[in-house]
């Protein structure tokens, strides 16, 4: 494509995804805090590394940066490129996503939140679920750009609805980390075997991601790669009860599912990937999960 694209933050989602634009755009910038990962980058796979001045006067502009705090920062203090559209990947807050849409209008930008799942595996195989809230006619001239880094692109509503989507997902997946936990523990007390009880699960109604990958993988492999740090799991748990509140609703199930991951979050050791959220659990039973 004609257009030029940045990517902004090359963590463990955006290294990976900024990887896959280079085959379908001819000029490809990318900028990280940690300069020399830019400069990696771009030996890697062909992109241009640059200082973020020059990143932000692309036609299209990504970002994955940990918290919405730390996007609207960066956005405060660069002057963006007059036409060009901002695609958020952040999972960040939905008021956020909205000051920021309104904020960057007035500068003839579109800022689109777009955040992202499907874990590192994800994006680097661009089979990644993009969830867009934001001006639909942005959303349509930049569907190709999230298609090079994802299989779904979904348009899920007005400004902040991208962010609110991701949110409930991953406490959907904080519940089910959890409950998994509860539920492998009482087997074990009882003396099943977790390999064949997880077989069962697995061909049965009750299995779900963290059966069928994160559980055999990261926990019962006692393994607990850290690809998706336990603090913005509990980042994203804490953005979704926020929008239970905001909406004056009652969630027993998620309140106390953010207040476990949050003092897992709080406990755990540093670097610890989400799966780790078990270990809490297994220092209450004194029973581990191998
Ligand atoms: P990482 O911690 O691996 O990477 C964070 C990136 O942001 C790094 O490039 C870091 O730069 C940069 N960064 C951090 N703070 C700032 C700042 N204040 N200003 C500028 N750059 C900054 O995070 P992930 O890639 O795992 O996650 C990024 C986002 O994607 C998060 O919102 C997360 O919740 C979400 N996400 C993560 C998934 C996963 O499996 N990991 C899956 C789906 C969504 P530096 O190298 O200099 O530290």
């Amino acid at each position: 494509m004609s257009q030029s694209v940045a990517f902004i933050g090359l963590g463990a989602m955006g290294y990976r995804m900024a990887a896959h634009l280079p085959k379908h755009f001819e000029e490809v910038y990318v900028w990280n805090r940690n300069f020399s990962k830019a400069q990696q980058h771009a030996t890697e796979y062909g992109t241009i590394a640059v200082e973020l001045a020059q990143a932000v006067q692309a036609d299209i502009i990504f970002s994955c940066l940990p918290t919405s705090a730390d996007v609207e920062a960066l956005i405060d203090g660069v002057n963006i490129k007059s036409g060009a559209i901002w695609i958020d990947c952040t999972s960040g807050v939905p008021e956020t996503a909205r000051r920021l849409a309104e904020k960057l209008k007035v500068q003839n930008v579109d800022f689109l939140d777009a955040p992202v799942s499907g874990q590192t595996i994800g994006a680097e195989n661009a089979t990644l679920t993009v969830m867009v809230g934001g001006d639909v006619s942005a959303f349509e001239r930049t569907y190709s750009a999230m298609a090079a880094v994802g299989k779904l692109i979904q348009h899920v509503g007005d400004s902040g609805a991208g962010f609110a989507v991701k949110a409930i997902n991953n406490m959907l997946l904080a519940v089910n980390l959890w409950s998994v936990a509860e539920g492998f523990t009482t087997l074990k007390a009882h003396g099943v075997n977790l390999d064949a009880a997880l077989n069962c699960i697995n061909a049965s109604s009750g299995k779900s991601l963290v059966t069928e990958n994160i559980f055999p993988q990261r926990v019962l492999s006692r393994e607990f790669p850290c690809t998706f740090a336990l603090p913005l799991l509990a980042k994203d748990t804490g953005i979704a009860l926020d929008l239970v509140h905001n909406a004056k609703l009652p969630a027993p199930i998620l309140a106390l599912t953010q207040s476990l991951i949050q003092a897992a979050s709080l406990t755990a050791e540093a670097n610890s990937d989400f799966s780790a959220a078990v270990k809490l659990y297994e220092s209450w039973s004194k029973i581990t999960l191998e």
